[in-house]
C-alpha cells in the first residue's frame, strides 16, 4: 500500500521537476489575458454575467416560493384537512406552474448565457491559436531544436482550449458561485439570523477540508498535464523519426516507453480522483452534522413559534446551496495556479523572441557582395563557439568553396548569411549593408540557400519548383529544372511537372532532392547562392553535369559552395578552409595543393583514386 503511495509520488516528483511551477506575475498575466483576448467582447460577457446572476437566483427563488406556498397559502387556507384534499388541489397547481414558471425563465437565461460565452470562447481560441501560428513561421529555428515539436503542439492545441475554457466558463462559474453565497447568506439572514449563525460558523471548517487537500490536488493536476505534453512530444518525434525506430527494430521498445506513460497517466488520473473522493467524504460529513443541527434547532423554533413552518422549509432548501458554492469556489481555487502555468506559458512562447530583431533596410539594388568583419558565433544555449573571429570577403561574382571537416562550421556561416541567427560578435555585411540593420526577408530573397538535406513539401514538382517564386511561368520553371540537371527525370515521371512528390506521392532520392531544390533556388534568381554540399548524394557523373551547367548559371551570381570534393573546388575563385570554427587555409586550388594542411590531405586522398 505504502509503496504504491511511493511509487506514484515517484512520478509526480519526476514530472514536476521544477519546471513547471509558475514563475510569472498572476497580476500582470491576468491583465494581458483580459486587455488583449477579452476586452474586445466586454459587452457579450457582461450580457453573459447578467443572464448568470438571473439564472443563479433560482435555487433561492425556488425557496422563497416555497416558503410562500407552505406559510402564506397553504397554512391559511388553513387546516389542510386531508378529506377536503381534492379541494385543495388548485392550490398544489398554482405551485406547480409557478415554479415551472421559474425553471423555464432559467433555461432560457441559461441557453443565452451559453451561446453568448461560446461564441467568445471560440473567437478566443482562434486569435490566440492565429498568433501562436505566426509566432512559430517568426521563431528562431534554435528554439524548435531546444523545445520538442509535440510540446509545442499541445502548447497550441490543449493549452489554449484550456484557457479558453477558464476565461469563459469557469470564470462565470466563479462569478456566479460568490454572487449565489453571498446572496444565499443575505437571504437566510433575514429569514432567521440565529439559525444562520450556525451555517456561517460551519463554512470556515468546510474552507480548512478543502485548503488541506487542495495542494495535493494541485500538484497531481500539474504532473499529469506535464505527462500529456510529454506523451506529445513522444508521439510527435517518433512519428517524424519513424525511419530511425525500424532502422534500428526498436518498435517494441517504443510502444512500451509510451505505454509506460499512458499507464502512469492513468495512475495519476485515478489518484486525483481518490483524492477528490476524500474531499467529498469530508465535506459530505460536515454537511450532513450541520443539516442535522439546523432541522434540529429549526424544529424547535417552529415548535416555539419564533419560526414558521415555511421559513424553515427555506432554509433547508438554500443550505445545499451555500455548501455547493463553497464547494465550486474551492475547485476553481485549487486548479487556478495550474491554469495560470498554462497561460504563461502560452505568453511565454508568444514573447519569444523572433529569430532575429527585423532590421528596417531592404538590400534592393545590392551588390552580391559578402563580407565577414571578425565574426564570433555561438549557438543559443552552446557553450562551445562554433565560429571564432572569421574574416573573409567575397566580391561580386565570385565563387567559392567552403571545406573542412564535419562541424567545423560551415553550415553555420551560411545560416549568418541568411540571417537565421545574429552572431554575438562582429558582423555580417551584404553588398555593404550591415545584416543587423537589414529587413531578414529582404536578406533571403537575396541569399538563398540549399540545404544539404532538403525538405521537399507536398504538391507536384512544379509546385515544389515555384515554392520561391509563385508567379513564375512553365517555362521559367522549366529552365530552371534544365539547370538543375532535373528536366530529363521529370519527364521520365507519369506526368511530368504535375506528378506529386513528397508526403503524398512519388519519393524521391537525396541526389533528386538536391536537385529539386537547387531549380527552386535558381528559380529566384538569389544574387548569392549558398549550396551545402549539394552535390554530395550524386553519383559522380551527374554532378559533372552539374558542375558544367552551374559553371554557366552561377557566372552572374555570387556563389559560396560547400563541399568535400577537390573537383568542385578546383573551379573556385578562392577556397576557405574551415576548421573547428577557424579558418586555417585561404587560396585558389593551386596555391592550397602546395600547402602543408588539409586541403593537400584531401586533395593527395582524391587523386589517389
Ligand atoms: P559543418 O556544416 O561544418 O558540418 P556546422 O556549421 O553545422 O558544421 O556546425 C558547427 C558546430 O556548431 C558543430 O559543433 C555543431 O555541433 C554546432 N551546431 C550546428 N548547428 C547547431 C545548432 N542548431 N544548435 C547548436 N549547435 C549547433
Ligand atoms: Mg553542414
Amino acid at each position: 500500500m505504502n509503496t504504491r503511495s511511493e511509487r506514484i509520488e515517484r512520478i509526480i516528483n519526476r514530472l514536476l521537476g521544477d519546471v513547471d511551477t509558475y514563475n510569472g506575475n498572476m497580476h500582470k498575466d491576468f491583465s494581458r489575458l483580459y486587455r488583449d483576448y477579452l476586452k474586445p467582447f466586454k459587452k457579450r460577457i457582461l450580457l453573459a454575467i447578467f443572464f448568470t446572476s438571473i439564472w443563479s437566483l433560482f435555487p433561492y427563488g425556488a425557496a422563497l416560493l416555497t416558503r410562500y406556498q407552505v406559510d402564506e397559502v397553504l397554512m391559511v387556507a388553513g387546516n389542510l384537512d386531508p378529506s377536503l384534499i381534492t379541494q385543495q388541489f388548485p392550490l398544489f397547481w398554482n405551485y406547480v406552474f409557478m415554479l415551472f414558471g421559474l425553471w423555464t425563465i432559467f433555461v432560457i437565461c441559461n441557453w443565452l448565457k451559453n451561446w453568448l460565452i461560446l461564441g467568445v470562447g471560440q473567437k478566443m481560441i482562434y486569435t490566440l491559436r492565429e498568433q501562436l501560428h505566426k509566432k512559430l513561421q517568426n521563431l528562431h529555428i534554435g528554439y524548435f531544436e531546444r523545445n520538442e515539436s509535440g510540446k509545442i503542439v499541445s502548447r497550441v492545441l490543449d493549452d489554449v482550449k484550456l484557457i479558453r475554457e477558464w476565461s469563459t466558463n469557469q470564470f462565470l462559474n466563479f462569478s456566479a458561485s460568490i454572487f449565489r453565497l453571498f446572496l444565499g447568506l443575505i437571504i437566510i439572514f433575514f429569514i432567521n439570523w440565529q439559525l444562520s449563525l450556525v451555517i456561517v460558523i460551519s463554512l470556515p471548517l468546510y474552507a480548512w477540508t478543502f485548503k488541506k487537500i487542495r495542494p495535493v490536488i494541485r500538484r497531481i493536476n500539474i504532473a499529469i498535464r506535464r505527462l500529456n505534453s510529454e506523451m506529445y512530444a513522444l508521439s510527435a518525434e517518433r512519428i517524424s523519426g519513424v525511419s530511425v525506430v525500424k532502422a534500428f527494430s526498436q518498435e517494441q521498445q517504443e510502444r512500451s516507453s509510451f505505454a509506460q506513460k499512458m499507464h502512469n497517466y492513468v495512475r495519476l488520473a485515478m489518484r486525483i480522483i481518490l483524492h477528490q473522493q476524500k474531499l467529498s467524504l469530508f465535506a459530505g460529513f460536515i454537511t450532513t452534522v450541520i443539516s442535522g443541527l439546523i432541522i434540529y434547532l429549526g424544529v424547535l423554533n417552529v415548535k416555539n413559534n419564533t419560526m414558521s413552518f415555511g421559513d424553515m422549509m427555506a432554509f433547508i432548501l438554500i443550505m445545499p446551496n451555500l455548501f455547493s458554492q463553497i464547494n465550486a469556489l474551492m475547485t476553481i481555487m485549487t486548479s487556478i495556479e495550474a491554469v495560470f502555468v498554462v497561460i504563461h506559458r502560452v505568453f511565454t512562447l508568444l514573447d519569444e523572441q523572433e529569430s532575429v530583431v527585423p532590421g528596417r533596410i531592404s538590400l534592393d539594388g545590392m551588390t552580391g557582395k559578402v563580407h565577414f568583419d571578425d565574426v564570433s558565433f555561438t549557438y543559443p544555449g552552446q557553450e562551445n563557439n562554433a565560429l571564432k573571429n572569421i574574416n573573409f570577403h567575397v566580391e561580386k561574382g565570385q565563387k567559392v568553396a567552403l571545406m573542412g571537416p564535419s562541424g567545423s562550421g560551415k553550415t553555420t556561416i551560411f545560416q549568418l548569411i541568411c540571417r537565421f541567427y545574429d552572431p554575438q560578435n562582429g558582423s555580417v555585411y551584404m553588398g555593404g549593408v550591415n545584416l543587423i540593420d537589414a529587413d531578414p526577408k529582404s536578406v533571403r530573397r537575396h541569399a538563398c540557400m540549399v540545404q544539404q538535406e532538403p525538405v521537399i513539401l507536398s504538391g507536384t514538382v512544379a509546385d515544389n519548383i515555384a515554392y520561391g517564386y509563385l508567379e513564375a511561368t512553365p517555362s521559367m520553371i522549366m529552365r530552371a529544372a534544365k539547370q538543375a540537371e532535373l528536366h530529363d527525370f521529370i519527364m521520365t515521371m507519369p506526368i511530368k511537372y504535375e506528378t506529386e512528390v513528397g508526403r503524398n506521392g512519388i519519393s524521391l532520392s537525396g541526389g533528386q532532392k538536391q536537385r529539386l531544390a537547387l531549380a527552386t533556388a535558381l528559380l529566384t534568381e538569389p544574387e548569392i547562392l549558398l549550396l551545402d554540399d549539394t552535390t554530395s548524394a550524386l553519383d559522380a557523373e551527374t554532378e559533372k553535369k552539374i558542375r558544367s551547367t552551374l559553371n554557366n548559371v552561377l557566372k552572374e551570381h555570387t556563389s559560396l559552395i560547400i563541399t568535400q570534393r577537390i573537383a568542385t573546388a578546383r573551379s573556385c575563385d578562392k577556397i576557405i578552409v574551415l576548421e573547428d570554427g577557424n579558418i586555417t587555409q585561404v587560396g585558389t586550388h593551386n596555391e592550397l595543393k602546395k600547402q602543408d594542411g588539409f586541403y593537400q590531405r584531401i586533395y593527395n586522398q582524391q587523386e589517389s583514386i
